[in-house]
């Protein structure tokens, strides 16, 4: 089949895309990746080098001969990301490979309100806005990361109240010039791993499943395009009548059994303890016999759920993190029992492959900052408006 011809941002894209994901290439080897004979290659990194997006710095050839100037992201880059998560908001300035610059972390009133949650992105924003003018910065692009933000929630978010209109208000009024994006953290988070986990298990599409605070899982494509991540809600498949209640207003989600609050209560803690635990309860508390059994009755259900999602839109990888990433082989066989007992065939006969990658919660803003450098790699940098239009 032959290849689709692609456009000037699309082009941009996949280079800015291999640099964010590699962190520097050499011009032989970027050219093969995105498709481009060393020429054509060169006259749009002379142009990507003008814009001030990408630099050329000298490095020892990896061979007898060959190349020794090593293309990667220009590092004076600056992007703001802004990061919700049930404890606090966090704010942070930092450049494309991932380095903070800048970080302020604002705790959440104990129970949010749409108004209270307003008023602390107001005031993140306005130390956003005295840091960047203070230290002369121009951002680039703004990346967000809101809990729970999916199609249905842009005004009613059930997880966290926040008005993400109002948010998207305030944005646009203190930082017109600059691009804004708002996400899923679930998909922050996969961006993150994509670019900043070592051997990321999956290049191509995959399914990411993030195990925290709550549950939730995001569609990973080829980061070219815009909406090649997409959030899905397999935290809130339902598991018949009945069952523990989910802060999304039902009873018997997956996320009512597997996420870090529904497990304070099998664990014996309290559910603020866990929390400041995180992932690493899973090496700080010991359990019996018993809750480990029930451990693994909650894990094979995340694997049915995550093997219903695979039934509805077949995937050939799936990448699991948070706290059943941290498990002993032994436990997180049942969450592999669960998507075996589920998938059609088999996961074998559907060739899905499994991987765990490590849990990323706790590390905000990063997630958001991987996202913000994805949107601006997405757009191959160029001005919102151009970028559509390519
Ligand atoms: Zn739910």
């Amino acid at each position: 089949m032959p290849e689709q011809p692609r456009s000037r941002r699309q082009t941009r894209a996949a280079i800015l895309g291999h640099l964010l994901q590699s962190g520097g290439m050499f011009r032989p080897p970027l050219a093969r990746a995105v498709r481009l004979s060393e020429a054509s290659l060169s006259r749009i990194l002379f142009d990507l080098k003008a814009e001030g997006l990408i630099e050329e710095v000298r490095r020892p050839a990896p061979y007898f001969g060959g190349p020794t100037a090593l293309v990667s992201l220009d590092s004076s880059v600056r992007l703001a990301a802004i990061e919700l998560t049930g404890e606090r908001l966090t704010v942070g300035v930092g450049g494309l490979s991932g380095e903070l610059h800048y970080t302020e972390r604002l705790p959440l009133p104990k129970s949010p309100t749409v108004k209270s949650v307003s008023r602390l992105f107001h005031q993140t924003l306005q130390s956003l806005q005295d840091w960047t003018r203070q230290h002369r910065v121009q951002l680039s692009q703004i990346g967000v990361s809101v809990p729970g933000l999916g199609r249905l929630s842009e005004l009613v978010n059930p997880i966290i109240p926040c008005d993400v209109k109002r948010v998207r208000g305030m944005l646009g009024e203190m930082f017109a010039d600059v691009p804004v994006a708002i996400t899923n953290s679930v998909v922050a988070h996969a961006t993150f791993h994509r670019c900043h986990t070592e051997d990321y298990p999956f290049a191509g599409p995959h399914l990411f499943v993030f195990v925290g605070q709550g549950v939730a899982g995001a569609w990973m494509d080829d980061p070219i395009e815009a909406d090649a991540l997409q959030p899905v809600e397999l935290g809130h498949m339902v598991f018949g009548d009945g069952g523990p209640p989910c802060r999304c207003g039902h009873h018997g989600c997956v996320e009512a059994y597997t996420s870090l609050p529904a497990l304070a209560g099998l664990l014996g803690v309290g559910e603020p303890e866990l929390l400041q635990l995180g992932d690493e309860w899973v090496n700080a508390i010991s359990i019996s016999a018993r809750v480990r059994q029930e451990l693994r009755r909650r894990l094979f259900r995340l694997g049915l759920a995550i093997g219903n999602t695979l039934n509805v839109k077949p995937c050939a990888g799936v990448a699991i993190s948070g706290w059943p990433s941290v498990l002993a082989e032994a436990d997180r066989k049942a969450l592999i029992d669960g998507i075996d007992a589920c998938v059609m065939g088999g996961r074998k006969f559907a060739q899905v492959s499994l991987a765990f990658v490590p849990p990323s919660s706790g590390n905000d803003p990063n997630a958001a900052l991987a996202f913000a450098a994805c949107c601006l790699a997405c757009r191959g940098g160029m001005p919102v408006s151009s970028a559509e239009a390519a």
